[in-house]
């Protein structure tokens, strides 16, 4: 297929863009280029151009619209609904990976294309670390732009709290330096929302001390690894015990802020049988950690133990095991009904529906979140759904990318629209955390993922930025 684009313009963005564009005639790099971590949608902008700086960004922009064609933003590609391939044009960030840290300030200037690691492996050179995610290759841009929870939120709140100022070309093609003081209402929108602001060439990022601790000679900061108890008819109810106990430490806030208890009923290799699992990280003297997990393991012998002490890097990789890439995953993230929840036989009920329904592809985990995240009031950011409650609900199903594997995938789709939908009581509410759904229509997320004032305000600063809606397939536009 022949370059789909012809006239003046194009040579002259192919002239003078300092990065690659990428048509869908170049084969093997065209495929490269449009690959992402969800295989359940693919999707072929006409264009991608690997932009090097604000001015090639301008380029793009400018060329769009002229011919009134839609531009998406790509980063890590890590986000379930494949949002940064959709439109005509796509602007790839990954060429941009610079990251600049001042340590007397505790702060870093972070280019959008930078991944989780380029974060983790340049701040922990300077003992320093952000709150960024749980999976290496997410990109750091997308991560911050829509809320943000990662291993330090207990502590430090999510990215957005640490977001200190961007710098954007605006669909207008405006380079734009934001922060609190020089426009707090788009800064707001940043955190959160931060897609409708145009294109992200930088983020500022607050930074923090890391602890450390000697373990045989080694240098850690902290503990980690799953737990695992087999989900067998005999266990139900020592499993219901060990999320009770959990959920009562949740409720009365007596969480330690050195973790993140994140429980996960699924069907883990190599065997695939069912398990409850503990991903069991504590970022501090691990021996807290090794004292968190027995809480648990005293109810119930495990049946798989990996934690251990780690540093920094192994830490954030341990969650890494738990997402395989170039799957075809399904799933959506909501707030919690506490009360629905909380309660024993809830527990118990929910033990035994995932035992007697659960499909092998599907899973259900259940995040505390944690104080740094609660504490702070709903409306201080545009990310609204991980602060209405203290645990966060995912419920998803994922098989190999073969066609062989649609059927068992279609039933354990349907599995998780009815778990959704209240299946297993009405414990997940309606409100979406956009950065991990792809169950959602737009609509639906569009209308659940902020609260109703947030929504208002974001479609203001959205509006009025993006006149001509170049950056449509927002989920907030
Ligand atoms: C395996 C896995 C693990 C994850 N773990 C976590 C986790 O621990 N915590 C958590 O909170 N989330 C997690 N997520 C979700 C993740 O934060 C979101 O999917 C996030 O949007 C990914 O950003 P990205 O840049 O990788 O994705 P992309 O798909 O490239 O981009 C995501 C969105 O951000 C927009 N965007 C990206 N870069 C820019 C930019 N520079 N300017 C403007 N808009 C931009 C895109 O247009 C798109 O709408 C995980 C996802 C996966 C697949």
């Amino acid at each position: 297929m022949l370059d789909e684009f012809v006239g003046e313009d194009i040579q002259e963005l192919k002239r003078l863009v300092r990065g690659e564009l990428i048509f869908r005639s170049d084969g093997k790099a065209y495929s490269e280029a449009v690959k992402c971590f969800n295989h359940d949608s693919k999707w072929s902008p006409r264009l991608i151009v690997q932009v090097r700086g604000a001015h090639d960004v301008q380029l793009v922009l400018k060329f769009a619209r002229a011919r009134g064609l839609s531009v998406s933003v790509s980063g890590g590609r890590h986000m379930f609904n494949n949002a940064s391939m959709q439109g005509d044009i796509v602007i790839d960030m990954r060429l941009m990976r610079s990251i600049n840290i001042d340590d007397e300030e505790r702060t870093a200037w972070v280019d959008s294309g930078c991944i989780v690691f380029d974060v983790d492996q340049e701040a922990i050179a300077h003992n320093l670390a952000a709150v960024t995610g749980q999976y290496y290759d997410t990109g750091i841009a997308g991560f911050t732009l829509g809320g943000g929870l990662g291993f330090l939120s207990p502590r430090y709140g999510l990215s957005v709290d640490n977001l200190l100022a961007v710098e954007v070309v605006t669909p207008q093609g405006e380079l734009l330096y934001i922060d609190d003081e020089t426009d707090p209402e788009k800064m707001w929108v940043a955190r959160g929302a931060g897609w409708n602001l145009g294109v992200v060439l930088r983020l500022k990022l607050r930074m923090y001390p890391m602890e450390t601790f000697q373990h045989q000679g080694k240098t850690v900061h902290g503990y980690g690894g799953f737990v695992m108890w087999p989900l067998t008819a005999e266990t139900v109810d020592p499993i219901a015990k060990i999320l009770q106990k959990l959920f009562s430490l949740v409720e009365s806030g007596k969480v330690p802020l050195e973790t993140q208890p994140l429980m996960a009923f699924a069907n883990p290799p190599p065997g695939g049988a069912p398990v409850l699992m503990l991903q069991n990280i504590w970022v501090g003297n691990p021996a807290g950690g090794e004292a968190f997990a027995k809480i648990f393991t005293d109810i119930l012998e495990p049946a798989v133990n990996t934690c251990a002490p780690l540093d920094w890097l192994a830490i954030q990789d341990v969650h890494t095991a738990m997402f395989v890439r170039e799957n075809r995953y399904y799933l959506s993230t909501r707030s919690v009904n506490e009360q629905a929840l909380f309660g024993a036989d809830a527990l118990r009920t929910l033990t035994m529906q995932i035992l007697e329904n659960k499909p092998k592809e599907g899973f259900l985990v259940m995040i505390a979140g944690g104080k740094g995240i609660t504490d702070v009031p709903v409306e201080n950011t545009a990310c609204t759904t991980l602060r209405e409650s203290k645990v966060v609900c995912m419920v998803g199903c994922h098989v190999e990318d073969d066609d062989e594997n649609i059927p068992a995938y279609e039933k354990a789709k349907a599995w998780v629209r009815g778990t959704l939908m209240g299946g297993l009581g009405p414990i997940c509410r309606q409100s979406v955390y956009t950065n991990l759904d792809n169950v959602g229509t737009d609509e639906v997320v569009k209308q659940s993922a902020y609260a109703e004032t947030a929504r208002e305000r974001i479609a203001a600063v959205k509006k009025a930025m993006d006149p001509d809606n170049i950056f449509r397939f927002t989920k907030t536009r």
